[in-house]
This record gives structure tokens, sequence and C-alpha cells, in this order.
């Protein structure tokens, strides 16, 4: 039974997200499964329960509906700003990604959905908030966590480096991942001062 998905056991998944439509938008890496704890909430709850169970070798296809998945979308997250309050010298452009951050540091992207003279539509939704997931996935291994991975609430495994990026991503806000150009701005003001890396384009 040791090789079964349960709680607080370390999963490596090859796993790829399409939309209902086809579209491929995630995909592990050959050879480069994603790593979580079971039961810890690293992954959307949706996905999660329907490993449950699975052992090593096994493949599946998982639909996740919106609310077990990224929420709905949520139109009160539909922002517009006049141009006047962003920081100056930002580009925007329809379909990028900002990344805005309170006194707190906590990081909010939003989508640039329109531009209309100085007036910015920003979406502050997940990207994949309504969108009905359809995860094709390959469970590569399962293995014991150790106590300190099930303390942290994540696993460890994949060295020093990852663990650093792994332990900020998962302080900074547990509902979902961060790639970690997210982690390199402080606050809104920082927009100015910082080269590209402030922000993210698609
Ligand atoms: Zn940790």
């Amino acid at each position: 039974m040791s090789n079964v998905i349960q709680t607080n056991k370390v999963v490596s998944l090859a796993y790829t997200l399409r939309l209902a439509n086809g579209e491929v938008v995630d995909y592990s890496e050959a050879g480069e499964p994603l790593e979580y704890l079971h039961g810890a909430s690293n992954i959307i709850p949706g996905l999660e329960a329907e490993l449950s169970g699975l052992k090593s070798g096994d493949k599946k296809e998982v639909v996740v509906k919106p609310a077990d998945g990224y929420g709905e979308h949520n139109p009160e997250l539909i922002e517009v700003m006049d141009i006047a309050e962003l920081p100056k010298g930002m580009p925007l452009q329809v379909g990028m990604e900002v990344d805005f951050s309170d006194e707190d540091e906590n990081v909010d992207t939003a989508v640039v959905k329109a531009i209309s003279g100085s007036q910015i539509t920003f979406d502050f939704n997940h990207p994949l908030a309504g969108e009905t997931l359809h995860f094709s996935v390959e469970v590569i291994d399962v293995r014991d966590a150790t106590a300190e991975e099930i303390a942290h609430g994540h696993p460890h495994s994949l060295g020093g480096e990852f663990e650093d990026e792994f332990d900020e991503e998962y302080d900074d806000d547990e509902d979902y991942e961060y790639d970690d150009e997210d982690e390199d701005f402080e606050d809104e003001d920082d927009f100015e001062e910082e080269d590209d890396d402030s922000y993210r384009k698609n």
C-alpha cells in the first residue's frame, strides 16, 4: 500500500492540462514531473481528489469543473483604471499580465482586457477562472513525505534551490502557484524603477 496516493504522500505527476476546446495551457516537461504533497492543498482540489488511491504508473483523465479548479469568473474582479493611476512608463497591451502588489506584498495578477483612451480595463480573475480543466495525468512516483515536508506542507526533494523557491511560493499565496518572476517586486511604486522583470508579458 505504500505507493498508493493518500494524505502525506509526495507524488510525482506528469500532466497535460487542456481547456474544453482542446487548447494545451500547461504541461510538465518530459522528465520533470510536478511534485506535490498530497492532502496539503498544493494543487487544485478537483485534481487532488481524483488522484487519491492511484499508484505509480497509473494514468487517468480528470475533468475539473471551475468550482473545483480556479473558481468561476467573477465580474466584480474586472476593474477600470485611468492611466494616471498607474506607474508611469508601464507598457500596456491587451492580453498582457500585470502584477500589482499591496503594502503587505501580496501580489495580484491582472490581465489587460481593453484599452480605450486613458481607460484601462483589468481582469483580476485567475486566467483559468471559469474554465473546465481537462488533465491527462500519469503517476510517476509516490513516496512517504518526511516529517519536515509534512510540517511545511510541501515537498523538498528537488534540492535546495527548488526548496527556497517553493517555500516562498507557498508562503506568499497558498491558492495557486506563482512563477518566480512574481517575487521580484515589492510594491506598485517600484514599477518605475525596475526593468522589464517588473511585469510579465505573454
Ligand atoms: Zn519547506
